[in-house]
């Protein structure tokens, strides 16, 4: 099915370290599959310790003349890898669908959303500001300066392939560093292509490497404790987070988590409950329910409660599942077998407590990784569904009755990335927009990110914030020179 991809160029099978493709050193080779059909994508190259070393090396040998070239040649560097992104926008969104399963719409919408944050950080590269102080004494000067941290390591999840990698590589190559990118092993050639494009549009060979390995854990441990990278930016699950927290603290490196969520999606008395439907339709089934800022806990006023869930079915039943090739298609494959073992037992374990199904909670069939959209009204906060990260397409809906109480039961959880509301009374909007422990809210709205945006959590979904005037800050340190005149 890669035969699908129209510029052969952009199928990549090997490592890409110091500018060169390359095989793993023992010649080792991994299998990528579709997970709609699991028919075998392709072979690529098995990284490990050996190879992880040597793009650390080649990172460290391109940082000198990267982070001295003028901010405004980085900016022209980066707004080509932009251009290059958008014309290869199809080719690419086939390869993501084909290898990570969504639709091809959302494909296509990912690779935008994507690119947009290399424009953004394209921009940002021309205003890495400093600062002058006034100094302590007549005679004494304080300038503050902004420099690049060094090399990075990034480690990145299946879920979004391009835009995970976008979101840390843009604004690393925009502040001067090098990058050492691990991407997840289901999702390899989405972050090959991207690379590819990179080295076309003029970032230098070692400025951006990838490791695509079967080995996450020995390629994380050379990461972590290198002393030569300087800053570790990982997105993926909060448990795998917080043991790379662990494994940087020797070399204290600076770290962005952007890790796992629990986000709550509450509809008051007063919304607009269509509006709501929408929002919680788009919040809860994109990506097959595969973000980390689904919508997990769908809290339901009591007057509106039995309104939003008969319209929630209707809408939720108009949803088709397939390959995310064909026209139509909303809903595709979870990634893998794991996935939807975990799907189906979160479920079971919901109705096993007192939760009732209102609409699938099954596989489409046997052996499939399509699982019907699903609906299930009655939950409590006991069921493993309210603490745990549903990532696939079942909306669990509870009713709670006073505003106090939502509050409560939506910061009852150590998750902090993302939260939605929906109501219209304008002292509402203001005291649950300031309660919710959330790094981002939507009010009114089921979509949130955006590149001008700072996309982040707070508690255990981690720190460090991507995109927006904040993104850069991430990939420098401060240092301030003190003159005497
Ligand atoms: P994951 O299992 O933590 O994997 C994320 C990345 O870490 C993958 O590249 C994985 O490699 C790698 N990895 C796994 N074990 C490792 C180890 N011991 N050392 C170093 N690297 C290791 O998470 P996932 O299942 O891919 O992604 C889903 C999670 O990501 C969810 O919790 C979701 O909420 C979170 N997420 C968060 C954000 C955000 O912005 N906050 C965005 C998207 C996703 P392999 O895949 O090759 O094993």
């Amino acid at each position: 099915m890669l035969s699908l991809i129209k510029n052969r160029q952009l199928v990549n099978s090997q490592l890409f370290i110091n500018g060169h493709w390359i095989s793993a050193a023992d010649g080792q080779t991994f299998d990528v599959y579709n997970p709609f059909d699991h028919e075998l994508l392709g072979k690529v190259a098995d990284g490990g310790v050996e190879e992880t070393e040597e793009a650390i090396v080649a990172a460290h040998t391109a940082l000198a003349s990267w982070q001295a070239l003028a901010a405004i040649d980085r900016s022209r560097i980066l707004k080509r890898w932009h251009n290059l992104v958008l014309e290869n926008q199809e080719d690419l969104a086939i390869l993501l669908t084909l290898e990570q399963g969504k639709p091809l719409t959302e494909s296509r919408g990912e690779i935008a959303y994507g690119a947009s944050y290399i424009e953004w950080f394209a921009e940002e590269a021309k205003r890495v500001y400093g600062d002058t102080i006034p100094g302590p004494q007549a005679d004494k000067r304080t300038i503050v300066l902004k420099q690049p941290i060094g090399v990075v390591a990034a480690i990145t999840p299946w879920n979004f392939p391009n835009a995970m990698i976008t979101r840390k590589v843009a604004p690393a190559l925009a502040a001067g560093c090098t990058v050492v990118l691990k991407p997840s092993e289901e999702t390899p050639f989405s972050a090959l292509a991207i690379a590819y494009l990179a080295s076309e549009a003029g970032v230098p060979p070692g400025v951006f490497n990838v490791i695509t390995t079967t080995q996450a854990a020995e390629a994380g441990e050379v990461l972590t404790s290198s002393p030569v990278v300087k800053k570790l930016s990982f997105t993926g699950s909060t448990a795998i987070g917080k043991l790379l927290m662990k494994q940087c603290a020797d070399t204290v490196k600076k770290l962005s988590l952007e890790l796992g969520g629990n986000a709550p999606f509450i509809v008051f008395n007063d919304a607009d409950v269509d509006a709501a439907v929408e929002g919680a339709i788009v919040s809860k089934y994109r990506n097959a329910g595969q973000t980390c800022v689904c919508a997990n806990r769908i809290y339901v006023q009591e007057a509106v409660y039995d309104v939003f869930v008969e319209k929630l079915k209707v809408a939720t039943d108009k949803l088709r599942l397939g390959s995310g090739l064909n026209e139509g298609v909303n809903i595709g494959p979870l990634i893998n077998e794991k996935a939807a073992t975990k799907v189906e037992g979160l479920v079971k374990d919901a109705l096993e407590c007192g939760a009732s199904l209102e609409l699938g909670g099954h596989r489409f069939y046997s052996g499939s990784l399509l699982y019907l959209p699903t609906i299930i009204t009655d939950a409590r906060f006991e069921m493993k569904i309210s603490s745990e990260e549903i990532f696939g397409p079942v909306a669990a809906v509870y009713k709670f009755e006073t505003v106090d109480e939502v509050i409560r039961l939506a910061n009852n959880t150590d998750a902090g990335l993302a939260a939605y509301f929906y109501g219209k009374d304008n002292a509402l909007i203001w005291k649950v927009a300031e309660a919710l422990e959330y790094g981002m809210v939507g009010i009114n709205t089921g979509i949130i990110s955006d590149a001008a945006a700072p996309f982040g959590g707070v508690k255990q979904s981690g720190f460090g914030r991507e995109g927006s005037k904040y993104g850069l800050d991430d990939y420098l340190v401060t240092k301030y020179l003190s003159i005497k005149t």
